[in-house]
């Protein structure tokens, strides 16, 4: 109310060249509606300007013009017109009011009202203050025995302070909750600065509500506090009346919640919510400091696999192991939060932040690949983590956040590792969207091709099978290769339709070789999304009895980690798979989780190592390793990524059944793969092991020689 008369006074007092009569009735319009006593008082002239009908009753006049004629200063003492004259001095230009009580006398009988005073801006120097008077029920005498009753009895704390701060009064409940110690008004406040606010606020007002933390005789409580200016009861002087209810319990209960809001309740750090918050509070103080910042966008590859394949529970697991560890590399001021799933955000504030970020990436990365030991499984994460700089790369939240994004992306597409933005990854991501899209209609379309590279026998080099590999020729990006794709399907869901077309095709392209005499094996690729199904043996039954092919001439290369999955579902299908007759062959031996239990648990037929092991022309020592393991369980062991001369001769030397690489084909579409077949597989022998190991152990002696010379 107060607020609003005020407001609507000055919102058009703006005009002096208005006659006093006219700028009253405008002004006084609004107020007329009031059914409380409401009058403007000229505080020079010590006259009544205007009151409503409620105001002339008050004042007990027969009309306002009555009233507007009489000498106010009649009645008023000294110190009444000169504490108006200082009201309207300060309380002009603001929208503040102060209250007072007064005692009327309407009818004759006496009325204590709470008047409150708030000025006016008035014509030319005139100074007005603006009177609304509200009705305070006398207090019978019952009515205040009741009150000092409930003053005893009340849980509230109520106690009373003079302007010094000095505690004058305080009830049983406020004697209860402080015990002895008679604290002044400042010192029960825990913090300054909450002392300090409900200050200002009473010097602006003759009330303040906050909530604060107070000494109390059990430490620091915190409190809804309501202070009141007033006169003491008793001296009559100015004093401060506090009421406080221990709000603790909402407290909690309000932090719980908080807690809640704003974070991430399986690892305990800050959520999305919390991140945006914050990452726009540092960003607008160092907007302000010209202070740089970099986030980090940390993704795990490959998490939704092991979520999928290993179960969620462990998936989770995995997690609070992946947080810890990247909380392992945290300095002062770095803040961490997860933005769900499994991706992470990392927050550099401070100088020199940028030269930083390429540090703390790596830092991560290496703090990854140190295995973490989740249920018995020895894990190692492989993340990719985008890097965004402000002021460099963006000026605000949003786009400093795509920025890392598709700089996390650029890493992902890298096989993980870390990437500073740059302008021109937005190129890259438009691909990447360009082939979620197209995809689904290549897809539809049929434009996915199946090409076939062959598998070579390591004894002789006959034919020993051929591996199914997908090809995409888009319109306008042009070969797309499988990896960019494949994942894309994965996340998508398109490889459940992928893998009915590449099993499709393959098992026909069998039946047609097989008719024109080379009953060769053939290998197809299976995602370890399609073990989430739960049905890919019927899927895979199916595909057999639509091309009548037979089950042992197909190979179905799956990989480690879903072999891990000791879920039913899982073990079903490969049960499944084993009874249907198909052969089952390990994909990139050696690359993931190296648990060589589950060799023997499964009925494998053979293992094919990671072509990593055969980088750069050269062959790691694990590959040996390999070998011997795959010999002692009796399964056939396939080397992919054969480049050269030398990597065939080691590999013939150290047993291994079958050789796949450039250095005898690349993947070739149907036509030209019947080609090498008939060419090739013409019942000749390419070389002989023997001979091959031979020559081999003759090299190596000659090289041991010359390094001992
Ligand atoms: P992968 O199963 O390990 O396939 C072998 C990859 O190595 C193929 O790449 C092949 O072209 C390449 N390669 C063969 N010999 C050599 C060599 O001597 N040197 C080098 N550097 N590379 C060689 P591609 O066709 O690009 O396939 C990449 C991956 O995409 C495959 O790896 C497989 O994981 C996936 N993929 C391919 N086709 C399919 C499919 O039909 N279904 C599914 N689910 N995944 C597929
Ligand atoms: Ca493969
Ligand atoms: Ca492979």
């Amino acid at each position: 109310m107060r607020m609003v008369t005020s407001h609507v006074v000055r919102a058009q007092s703006g005009n002096c060249s208005m006659s006093y009569q006219q700028y009253i009735k405008t002004i006084s319009y609004p107020l007329s509606l009031l059914s409380t006593p409401v009058w403007l008082f000229d505080v020079g002239k010590l006259r009544v300007l205007w009151a409503n009908q409620a105001g002339l009753d008050l004042w007990n006049a027969s009309s306002l013009e009555e009233l507007q004629g009489r000498d106010m200063s009649d009645g008023m003492t000294r110190t009444v017109c000169e504490r108006l004259g200082q009201y309207s001095e300060d309380l002009a230009g603001t929208s503040n009011s102060v209250a007072e009580h007064w005692t009327f006398y309407p009818k004759g009988r006496s009325c204590s009202y709470e008047c409150s005073i708030s000025a006016i801006e008035a014509p030319g120097d005139a100074r007005w203050l603006l009177i609304n008077a509200i009705r305070q029920d006398k207090l019978s005498d019952s009515d205040t025995l009741y009150r000092s009753v409930a003053l005893l009895h009340t849980s509230v704390c109520v106690s009373v302070f003079d302007r010094q701060g000095k505690l004058m009064y305080s009830n049983p409940a406020a004697r209860r909750m402080l015990g002895a110690a008679p604290l002044t008004l400042s010192e029960r406040f825990l913090d300054e600065q909450d002392w300090h606010l409900a200050r200002s606020k009473l010097a602006h007002s003759t009330g303040a509500s906050i909530e604060a933390q107070m000494n109390t005789a059990a430490g620091a409580v915190w409190h809804s506090l309501t202070l009141e200016l007033c006169p003491d009861p008793v001296s009559g002087k100015k004093s401060i009346l506090m009421s406080e209810i221990d709000i603790s319990n909402q407290r909690s209960a309000q932090q719980l919640v908080n807690r809640l809001a704003y974070s991430d309740t399986l690892t305990g750090l800050p959520n999305r919510t919390s991140w945006l918050s914050t990452l726009n509070d540092r960003l607008e103080s160092a907007r302000e400091q010209h202070r740089e910042l970099a986030i980090l966008f940390v993704d795990l590859d490959r998490f939704k696999l092991i979520n999928d394949t290993l179960g969620h529970t462990l998936g989770d697991k995995l997690l609070v192991a992946v947080s810890d560890r990247l909380k392992g590399c945290l300095g002062e001021g770095d803040y961490l939060a997860r933005l769900g799933g499994d991706e992470f955000t990392l927050l550099i504030d401070e100088k020199g932040a940028q030269g930083r970020s390429e540090k703390m990436a790596s830092n991560l990365v290496d703090a990854l690949a140190i295995p973490m030991h989740v249920d018995g499984h020895a894990m190692t994460m492989i993340p990719s983590i985008g890097i965004g700089l402000f002021p460099q790369h963006a000026e605000d939240s949003t786009l400093l956040m795509q920025q890392a994004d598709m700089a996390m992306y650029a890493a992902k597409e890298a096989g993980g590792g870390f990437r500073t933005f740059k302008p021109d990854m937005t190129t890259q991501i438009r691909r990447r969207l360009r082939i979620e899209t197209d995809l689904r209609e290549a897809i539809d379309s049929g434009t996915l091709q199946v090409y076939f590279q062959p598998k070579l026998a390591a004894t002789d080099g006959r034919m020993a099978g051929m591996e199914a590999l997908v090809r995409w020729e888009h319109p306008v990006l042009g070969w797309v290769p499988p990896e960019d794709f494949i994942a894309v399907a994965e996340e998508t869901g398109m490889i459940g339709d992928i893998t009915r077309q590449v099993l499709h095709h393959s098992m026909l392209q069998q039946t047609v070789w097989s008719a024109q005499g080379h009953d060769i094996p053939v290998a197809i690729n299976v995602s370890p999304m399609e073990f989430r199904r739960g049905d890919f043996d019927t899927v895979v039954r199916d595909a057999l009895q639509q091309t009548n092919c037979r089950p042992q001439c197909i190979e179905l290369e799956i990989t480690e980690s879903m072999l891990m999955a000791d879920s039913e579902s899982v073990q079903q299908i490969l049960a499944g798979l084993t009874s249907l007759g198909v052969k089952l062959s390990i994909d990139d031996f050696g690359s993931g989780y190296s648990n060589l239990g589950y060799l023997q648990k499964f009925p494998l037929d053979s293992i094919k190592i990671d072509r990593s092991f055969l980088d750069d022309g050269g062959i790691s020592p694990v590959v040996e390793l390999i070998i011997d393991v795959a010999r002692t369980l009796s399964l056939t062991v396939v080397a992919e990524g054969v480049e050269t001369t030398e990597q065939r001769n080691f590999l013939i030397a150290h047993g291994c059944d079958q050789l796949q690489g450039f250095l005898f084909s690349k993947p070739l579409d149907k036509r030209r793969a019947t080609d090498f077949l008939i060419a090739h597989d013409n019942g000749r022998a390419h070389w002989s092991s023997h001979a091959v190991s031979a020559e081999w152990a003759v090299q190596r002696r000659r090289e041991e020689l010359a390094e001992d010379t």
